[in-house]
């Protein structure tokens, strides 16, 4: 076997919260022979597999995970294809989000201003359907998507269109119970020469409404149906609320910020007092966007 496994390898630096137990057995695999081997070493042990991409979205347990993790970050690169009228990207799953941002920049296109400042991977776009509040032309990254490739437990790659997905606020169905490992993105080739001041732009705002300084995951709750999460939970007074090492960001209510020492207990602790709080307060019941990983009691 040429792929490295782990045992008990922690998981903390793999996520934007610098939070997270040990998995039981991880890997970084680079190319598809690679994640075919891990998912077989899995099948061979009966482990479950657990998939990490830019680990923005997620609460890893301080218990860990199960089985085996399958980091994907080596799992990059981009290949390029440009016709008269439209371009065409084929991204690895782990490609980070800002590559994808850099070549769309290079070749002056709309898609850079909607990237600008999302963090994670591209097979995290597809399964997340990440995207942005502001009224962007594209806002939520399905909308790159033309189709998407994915391998099954058995190492088989299946290619399956974006009708053959179920697209929605936050979240892409259809590509289970596989591991997703190539998006095919296709953008028209109108340039916008002001793109790149736009981005900046885009920068500057971010930085000024987000706590950016500290490890977070971004916004931890889903906006429900006809109001601003944001909103009500600084309508609450819970701006600055601390467990341990976690707060809820005194700059942006929707984060919950690492202070340095912060547990996934403690960030849960907020999740679930933010939550009933919401609820008593204001009757709205919000649900988290953030996924929880690994072994919780
Ligand atoms: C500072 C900050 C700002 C953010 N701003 C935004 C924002 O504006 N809009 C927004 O939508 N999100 C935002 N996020 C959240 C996050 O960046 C996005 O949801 C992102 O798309 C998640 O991608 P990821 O690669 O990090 O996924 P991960 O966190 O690694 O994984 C998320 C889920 O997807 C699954 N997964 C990941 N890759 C694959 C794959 N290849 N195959 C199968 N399953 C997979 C994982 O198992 C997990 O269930 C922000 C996060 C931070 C830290």
């Amino acid at each position: 076997m040429s792929l490295n496994v782990l045992q008990n390898h922690n998981l903390a630096e793999y996520t934007s919260w610098l939070i997270g137990g040990n998995a039981d057995y991880f890997c970084l695999p680079s190319n598809y022979d690679e994640l075919r081997e891990a998912l077989k070493f899995a099948k061979e042990k009966n482990l479950k597999t657990t998939i990490l991409g830019g680990g923005s979205n997620v609460l890893i347990s301080d218990g860990g995970i199960e089985g085996l993790t399958i980091g994907l970050k080596k799992f990059s690169g981009i290949s390029t294809d440009i016709s008269s009228d439209k371009i065409t990207l084929d991204c690895l799953a782990g490609t980070s989000k800002s590559e994808l941002l850099k070549t769309f920049l290079k070749h002056q296109l709309a898609p850079a201003l909607f990237l600008a400042g999302l963090p994670g991977d591209v097979g995290g776009g597809v399964v997340m359907n990440a995207g942005v509040a502001e009224m962007f032309q594209p806002r939520e990254f399905m909308e790159l998507v033309e189709s998407i490739e994915v391998m099954t437990a058995e190492g088989e790659v299946r290619t399956l269109n974006k009708s053959d997905l179920k697209v929605a606020y936050r979240h892409t169905d259809g590509w289970q119970p596989h591991t997703v490992v190539k998006a095919k993105i296709v953008w028209p080739l109108q340039k916008d020469p002001d793109v790149l001041n736009k981005v900046r732009e885009a920068n500057k705002v971010r930085l000024s409404k987000q706590p950016l300084d500290k490890p977070s995951c971004g916004s931890v709750f889903k906006n429900p149906e006809g109001h601003k999460v944001a909103q009500l939970i600084d309508s609450c007074g819970l701006k600055g609320y601390t467990v341990g090492g976690a707060q809820v960001s005194p700059k942006h209510a929707n984060f919950i910020v690492n202070l340095g020492t912060a547990t996934a207990q403690d960030v849960w602790s907020i999740i679930t007092h933010v939550k009933a709080t919401v609820k008593e307060k204001t009757g709205v019941d919000i649900q988290t966007e953030v996924i929880r990983m690994g072994r919780w009691g």
